[in-house]
C-alpha cells in the first residue's frame, strides 16, 4: 500500500478538525456543564450526543472481534462511502474502480464528489477478476468498490480474487458487507490486520432491522479511522439512534431469529420462484434477496404494482435483462406475492 499520507488529499491531511465543547473536556467526573450553550432543561435531548460513540463501540469491537480504534459510526454506511471520496479523492483528479453491476450510491457519491466513476463488467456468474480490475486502475486510482454479497446480484464475490486484490492494489479497497450476516461466506473483519488497505462496511439497516435510525459502520485500520473522524459532522450519529442501538445490542437473539426466519422462506420463496411459468431463472443468493430472470420483467413488474406489491425491476442494470429483484418479506408476504404471480399467464 502506498503511504496512507500519500492517498489522502493533501487539505484533510494537513486539516485541524473542528473541536467541539465536549471534546476539549476529558478525564475528571463532571456534573455541571456550562460548556456547550445547551438548554439546561429537557434532559436528555438537550445535550449533545457523544461525539465519538464510545458506548456503542464499546458493544460492537467484541461482537465484531476488532478494536475500539479500527470502528467508525455513521449516519448510514451511505456516509462512510460518501467520506472514502471526500477524504481520499481530489476533485477532478482522482478516480476509484468497481464491479458493475452493483450498489448506486458509490457511483453517485463519485460524481457528487466530481471523482471519476470506472466500472468493471462482472462476468455472466456475476464474478470479477483482480486482474481486470487492475488493467483499469492508473496512478490516480484512490479506491476499488467492491460489494459482498453484492447488490443487485446477491452472490458473494470470489474471496481469491478479493485478497489477491487487496496484495496487488496499492490504494484502498472497500468490501461493502451490508448484507453478511444472511451469508454462508466468512466476513472479511477478520482480516483487518492483516490489510492495512482494507475497508470493510456494514449496517444496521438489513439484518439488524434497523433502516430507520440510519446507523452504519467502517472498519478499518485506526489511522484510516481517524481520518474519516477528522471529516466527519461533529455529531453525526445522533442520541436517540446510539440510544436503539444499544437496546437493538442487548437482544442479538432476536436479530438471529430474524435471520434464520428469512434464510428459511428465502430457500421456500425461491423454490416456488422455479416452478413459476413465469420465471426464466433464479440466480443463487447469499442476501436477503435474490434476483429472478422472468419473461417480460417491466411487465410483470408494472402487475405486480397494480396489485398493491412493489418489488425492484432491474432489468436496465448491465447483466440484470428481465431480471426482478426481490426482498423476502414475512411469510404472508411472501405468499401474496407468489399468489400473484401464479395468475400471471404467459404464451
Ligand atoms: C442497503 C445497502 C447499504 C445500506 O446503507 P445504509 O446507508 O447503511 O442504510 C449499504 N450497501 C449496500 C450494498 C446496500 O445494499
Amino acid at each position: 500500500m502506498k503511504p496512507l499520507k500519500e492517498l489522502t488529499r493533501p487539505n484533510v491531511w494537513a486539516l485541524k478538525p473542528y473541536s467541539s465543547a465536549r471534546d476539549e473536556y476529558s478525564g475528571v467526573e463532571a456534573s455541571v456543564f456550562l460548556d456547550a450553550n445547551e438548554n439546561p432543561y429537557n434532559a436528555p435531548n438537550n445535550r449533545y450526543p457523544d461525539p465519538l460513540q464510545g458506548e456503542l463501540k464499546a458493544l460492537i469491537a467484541p461482537l465484531k472481534g476488532v478494536d475500539v480504534k479500527n470502528i467508525f459510526f455513521g449516519n448510514g454506511s451511505d456516509e462512510a462511502i460518501d467520506l472514502v471520496f471526500r477524504a481520499f479523492c481530489r476533485p477532478g483528479i482522482d478516480n476509484v474502480v468497481a464491479i458493475d453491476p452493483t450498489y448506486g450510491m458509490y457511483k453517485v457519491c463519485a460524481e457528487v464528489n466530481d471523482v471519476e466513476y470506472r466500472p468493471i463488467l462482472l462476468d455472466v456468474y456475476y464474478q470479477f477478476k483482480a486482474s481486470s480490475l487492475l488493467s483499469a486502475i492508473d496512478e490516480n486510482t484512490k479506491a476499488i468498490f467492491l460489494c459482498s454479497p453484492n447488490n443487485p446480484t446477491g452472490n458473494s464475490l470470489c474471496r481469491k480474487e478479493v485478497e489477491s486484490l487487496l496484495n496487488r492494489f496499492d490504494g484502498l479497497v472497500v468490501v461493502d458487507e451490508a448484507y453478511i450476516d444472511f451469508s454462508d461466506s466468512p466476513s472479511m473483519l477478520k482480516d483487518l490486520d492483516k490489510y492495512p488497505n482494507l475497508i470493510v462496511l456494514q449496517t444496521f439497516s438489513k439484518a439488524w432491522g434497523c433502516a430507520a435510525i440510519r446507523l452504519g459502520m467502517a472498519f478499518a485500520s485506526p489511522e484510516i479511522i481517524a481520518i474519516f473522524n477528522k471529516i466527519k459532522y461533529p455529531y453525526n450519529v445522533n442520541l436517540l439512534t446510539q440510544k436503539e442501538a444499544i437496546r437493538m445490542l442487548q437482544r442479538p437473539e432476536q436479530v438471529k431469529e430474524w435471520v434464520d426466519t428469512l434464510l428459511e422462506e428465502r430457500a421456500r420463496l425461491m423454490k416456488e420462484f422455479a416452478q413459476l411459468p413465469c420465471c426464466k431463472r433464479v440466480f443463487p443468493t447469499d442476501a436477503n434477496f435474490f434476483l429472478a430472470q422472468m419473461y417480460e420483467a417491466t411487465q410483470i413488474y408494472n402487475y405486480l404494482v397494480r396489485e398493491g406489491i412493489i418489488v425492484r425491476n432491474r432489468t436496465n442494470v448491465a447483466l440484470c435483462k428481465d431480471c426482478l429483484r426481490i426482498t423476502i418479506g414475512t411469510k404472508e408476504e411472501n405468499d401474496a406475492l407468489l399468489e400473484a404471480l401464479r395468475k400471471v399467464e404467459v404464451e
